[in-house]
């Protein structure tokens, strides 16, 4: 059975860049399980459906074909056949996403999808409920955090970099609102599980939170 190591925490907090590469430096596949939120609701608008008809996106959400695979050392799926990247990115699925993740019943289906992962080989996934949730009994969980202004600064220049027309304080607000909506909501609320180790990344490099991932994770070895 592959390891998997669970990177938590909210958004723009750092997961991706970390998570890629101690990924990387271990071999481990890259599993990014917000897209496959982001997937669901992606799938929804642009069958025409109400994203806040929780139960139509679930009938949605039952009538597509989603298969996974690996490619360039991380997972990735299809849906209905199309491989959505920057589509999973676009404004209207990032508003949507977490009023779709609150959903109970497309939780059980992402959680079971994401736990079948491990399937292909060791795992570095990062999310917001994976050491809580997903792999509970990993003996690798992490949560990394930042301040919320450090934050949405990280995210504003993503955003700006990506071409997209911003203002900084409409991201900062877009976080809370989204970060608020995951700490509160009753199915698998983001919390710091249970034997999980915090990093408090706002004043340190990539490459030290990396570090300090690697070190834990060969102590445990
Ligand atoms: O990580 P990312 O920002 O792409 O996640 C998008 C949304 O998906 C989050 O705001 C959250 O609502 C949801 N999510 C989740 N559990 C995860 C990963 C993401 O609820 N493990």
């Amino acid at each position: 059975m592959g390891k998997a190591i669970a990177i938590d925490g909210p958004s723009a907090s750092g997961k991706s860049s970390v998570s890629k590469g101690v990924a990387a430096a271990l071999g481990f596949i890259y599993v990014d399980s917000g897209a496959l939120y982001r997937g669901v609701t992606w799938q929804a608008i642009r069958k025409g459906v109400n994203v806040k008809d929780a139960a139509a996106v679930l009938e949605c959400m039952h009538n597509t074909d989603w298969d996974f695979f690996v490619q360039e050392g991380a997972a990735v799926f299809s849906v209905d056949g199309d491989v959505p990247v920057q589509e999973l990115r676009e404004k209207e699925v990032r508003e949507a996403v977490a009023h779709v993740a609150s959903v109970p019943e497309i939780r059980e289906f992402v959680v079971e999808s994401l736990q079948s992962l491990i399937n292909f080989g060791s795992l570095v996934m990062e999310g917001r409920d994976i050491g809580t949730v997903v792999f509970p009994d990993s003996p690798y969980k992490f949560y990394l955090d930042a301040d919320p202004e450090e934050r949405a600064m990280r995210r504003y220049r993503e955003l700006v970099t990506a071409g997209e027309d911003e203002k900084a304080h409409e991201v900062m607000e877009s976080l809370k609102k989204r970060d608020q909506i995951d700490a509160t909501r009753k199915a698998d609320p983001l919390k710091v599980a249970e034997g999980a180790q915090r990093i408090d990344s706002t004043s340190m490099t990539l490459e030290d939170v990396i570090q300090t991932v690697m070190d834990k994770v060969q102590e445990n070895v």
